[in-house]
């Protein structure tokens, strides 16, 4: 490899991979489906259109083996895709591992992170059925912003609720989303019925993504031509998520690898399921059985290690469909780490299903530990990763160290989702030894 691995623009994938058409195939099985909340049937396509466009909703439930990226859409990809693969070389050297490291870089987009891979999709579909405005939520500010620069592309207005312990500790972000043109409101708020009555149960309350989406489904529902984004979780994210993975499995071949392992970091699941389902492809179909996938998630909020596997609601006042996940309760309030992105009570339902059928693994870490793999990293690959994304980077170390003392040449490729500019806050305070 020379520095980076680039493919030309006419190679960007013009389909999305769809992972339930292949554990359909391989498995003979899907997902448990999402319950409607007061019936608890299974949920119809009726429920979900006050929120969603048809097509996104067509896509939630298609066994389809691919679905057409549309051209609007890959048009807009290609001011930063197809995103580069690189290779961690000094990380490897410094710490002294046969193991090849490689890893996609989607902080190259415009907004620094994987989220405007999902957010044009979703934009463009509610645009073209006739939706002037979207709602959403944002933990860290990462999908506000995607969220809100993919509106503006498509002339929509945008709403977005953030979890107060973010918009009170990255204010940038907010600036962010405002230059974009939306509007940012702290949550709990007193703009709706669930802010208001969140915030009468603990009036200091640092907020959830569970009331932030709670807020932001509130206000869809009950504005007209207004429909409701959701950043992650859902099948169809995952599904647009899944350009990252095979772009990589294009610039590995080029490589003349394949990974072992990939890793990346779980907040909702979408980067995780972006890099790796096209590879689960593989392995579910036979072809690359010895493939690890691992997820990992912060100690804080720990989803699928330490959850329960069982139906629960995506957010917390109720109002979304049950979704079977791993999860630590809806009304979970995780304390306030830097990885606002990985601060999500469960995770996407086809991710929890892998899991439980023992398709991926899972591992969890402190804060300080994770900080301690982004300052290598940071100082051996330049780049300074999201807080999110560093806990990918530190179970690379743990894997690259592992085949060191195995003396086994392993393979790893990681998803690096972000950059991590906008959390100097945090990294100050980790140099400082403020960070708890
Ligand atoms: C939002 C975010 C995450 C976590 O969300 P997933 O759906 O699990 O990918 C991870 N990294 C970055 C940079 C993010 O913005």
């Amino acid at each position: 490899m020379k520095n980076m691995n680039i493919l030309e623009g006419r190679e960007l994938p013009r389909t999305y991979l769809s992972l339930p058409y292949y554990l359909k195939k391989y498995l003979g099985e899907l997902p448990p489906p999402s319950l409607d909340p007061k019936t608890r049937q299974p949920i119809g396509p009726d429920a979900l259109a006050r929120l969603f466009p048809m097509e996104l909703i067509r896509q939630e439930v298609s066994l389809e083996k691919e679905i057409p990226i549309p051209d609007e859409v890959r048009e807009l990809y290609k001011m930063y895709r197809p995103s580069p693969l690189l290779r961690a070389k000094r990380l490897e050297k410094i710490l002294g591992t046969p193991a090849h490291i490689y890893f996609k870089y989607e902080g190259v987009s415009p907004v620094g992170s994987h989220k405007l891979n999902t957010a044009l999709a979703q934009a463009y579909y509610n645009k073209k059925e006739g939706v002037t405005g979207l709602t959403t939520e944002t933990g860290a500010g990462q999908w506000g912003s995607a969220l809100a620069l993919a509106c503006k592309f498509f002339d929509m207005k945008c709403r977005v609720f953030m979890v107060r312990t973010s918009y009170d500790h990255k204010p940038y972000r907010k600036t962010v989303m405002n230059l974009y043109g939306a509007r940012v409101i702290p949550s709990p708020s007193k703009e709706t019925a669930a802010g208001r009555a969140f915030l009468k149960k603990d009036p200091d309350t640092t907020g959830s993504l569970g009331m932030a989406i709670s807020e932001a489904i509130e206000v869809a529902a009950t504005t007209p031509n207004t429909h409701y984004a959701l950043g992650s979780v859902l099948n169809h994210v995952m599904l647009h998520q899944t350009i990252i993975g095979q772009e990589a499995k294009k610039q590995m071949v080029k490589e003349g690898e394949y990974p072992d392992i990939i890793i990346g970091c779980c907040g909702g699941g979408s980067n995780l399921a972006g890099i790796s389902f096209p590879f689960i492809a593989d392995k579910l179909s036979g072809k690359k059985k010895h493939l690890r996938v691992i997820a990992v998630e912060p100690t804080a909020c720990p989803s699928l290690t330490r959850g329960q596997y069982r139906y629960d609601s995506g957010d917390t006042a109720g109002l979304t469909p049950l979704m079977k996940m791993y999860t630590v309760g809806s009304d979970y309030v995780p304390s306030p780490i830097h990885a606002g992105g990985l601060r999500y009570h469960g995770d996407a339902p086809l991710v929890c299903f892998l899991y439980y059928k023992k398709f991926i693994e899972a591992v969890a870490y402190d804060q300080k530990e994770v900080f301690q793999a982004a300052e290598l990293f940071a100082q051996t690959e330049g780049i300074i990763p999201a807080p999110e994304s560093a806990h990918a980077i530190k179970q690379v170390i743990v894997e690259a160290i592992r085949a060191k003392k195995e003396g086994k040449k392993k393979t790893i490729l990681f998803n690096l989702s972000g950059h991590g500019l906008l959390d100097l806050g945090a990294y100050e305070e980790f140099l400082e030894g403020k960070m708890k």
